[in-house]
């Protein structure tokens, strides 16, 4: 269950929530806005704990939720009355019935038992116009014990009359740092593993955690890797047939959506394990060392690629992965331009 001490750096936001519960000065309204898997879900829940916690005290830096009470007991469960998280039938839009049913006939009615009542909007970029002007109107004249935490990807979506009413935090990327020591003391994961995953995440927690907890990236690390060694013998149609097999989503029972989103995940994915394999080939080939690499355990096909390709033809790929992925930034054919570019890296090796 969510605490203060388990959220990754974030200092800014913890101190703003740590302010507000020990000095009681809560706002009505936040905008908790970050990339997906940073962790606003999290900071969310930790917060709302919090406030509805009945006995909450400092344990070392931070006002914690005692998680032994009622009302964390029935937070822990997702049954806590007074947390209340929206939710939208159609998949891409909060709609303004959305917002009526589920907030604006609810506000009303006081808490059952804590001093605040939390309304958590997940997704609230999805919200249209209608929404957001339903929403202002709670908004604009809430009772005192309503707190509404809207968590966005895209705090841009939003009308300028509802950002003004909101105390706004962002989400900020976590230190490499960071993320690597939370992967190897609370997840036992192996130092070299931490260190790939670490890179790959970019300040992005949830990221971090999906890498190095799936065997969704290991294989596809493990299967661009297999391509890339055997690139000189293969033709262009085997070559296609092997990224089509890598980047499709492996789940049989995904939604047509959810396919779609991994198998997007998968593109971008493949693109960053080319572009730190042929670093780790270029390190090596300067130094002939393994200890900087990222993938030591390909140490084998790094050693052999560097051996027989040149500075000019590594750099060569970096240039057509840079082309890759602008292509595919804008939305060139994806296909088409995975193709090329596996294309020029057997040219290059
Ligand atoms: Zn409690």
């Amino acid at each position: 269950m969510p605490r203060f001490s388990d959220i990754i750096d974030q200092e800014q936001l913890k101190n703003h929530m740590q302010n507000a519960l020990e000095t009681g000065k809560v706002s009505h309204a936040y905008i908790i806005s970050g990339e997906d898997g940073s962790g606003k879900e999290f900071v969310a829940k930790a917060y709302a704990k919090a406030l509805l916690c009945e006995s909450r005290e400092k344990e070392g830096r931070y006002i914690e939720a005692c998680d032994k009470c009622h009302s964390c007991i029935q937070a822990e469960s997702g049954t806590n009355p007074d947390i209340i998280t929206l939710v939208h039938e159609k998949p891409n839009v909060i709609s303004v019935d959305d917002i009526r049913t589920q907030i604006r006939d609810s506000v009303i009615i006081k808490p059952y038992a804590a001093k605040y009542k939390v309304y958590i909007i997940p997704d609230g970029e999805m919200m249209n116009v209608q929404a957001q002007n339903a929403l202002l109107k709670t908004l604009e004249e809430p009772p005192a014990y309503v707190v509404i935490i809207i968590l966005t990807n895209n705090a841009d979506a939003f009308l300028q009359t509802i950002i003004s009413r909101c105390v706004v935090l962002p989400m900020k990327p976590a230190s490499d740092d960071s993320i690597r020591k939370y992967l190897m003391e609370d997840m036992k994961i192996v130092s070299y593993k931490a260190d790939l995953c670490t890179s790959f995440a970019r300040g992005n927690v949830g990221k971090a955690i999906e890498l190095a907890s799936s065997d969704r990236f290991e294989g596809l690390k493990n299967n661009v890797i297999e391509v890339v060694s055997k690139l000189k013998g293969r033709e262009i149609y085997q070559i296609n047939q092997k990224i089509q097999e890598i980047i499709k989503c492996k789940n049989e029972d995904a939604t047509a959506a959810e396919s779609k989103k991994e198998a997007l995940q998968n593109q971008g994915d493949m693109l960053d394990v080319l572009l730190f394999f042929f670093r780790d080939i270029l390190v090596y080939k300067s130094t002939e060392k393994a200890e900087h690499l990222i993938f030591q355990d390909k140490l084998s096909y790094i050693r052999d690629i560097s051996l027989n390709s040149s500075y000019e033809g590594i750099k060569n790929i970096f240039e057509a992965l840079d082309r890759a992925q602008k292509r595919i930034t804008y939305n060139v054919n994806a296909d088409l331009t995975l193709q090329m570019l596996f294309l020029d890296i057997k040219e290059n090796i």
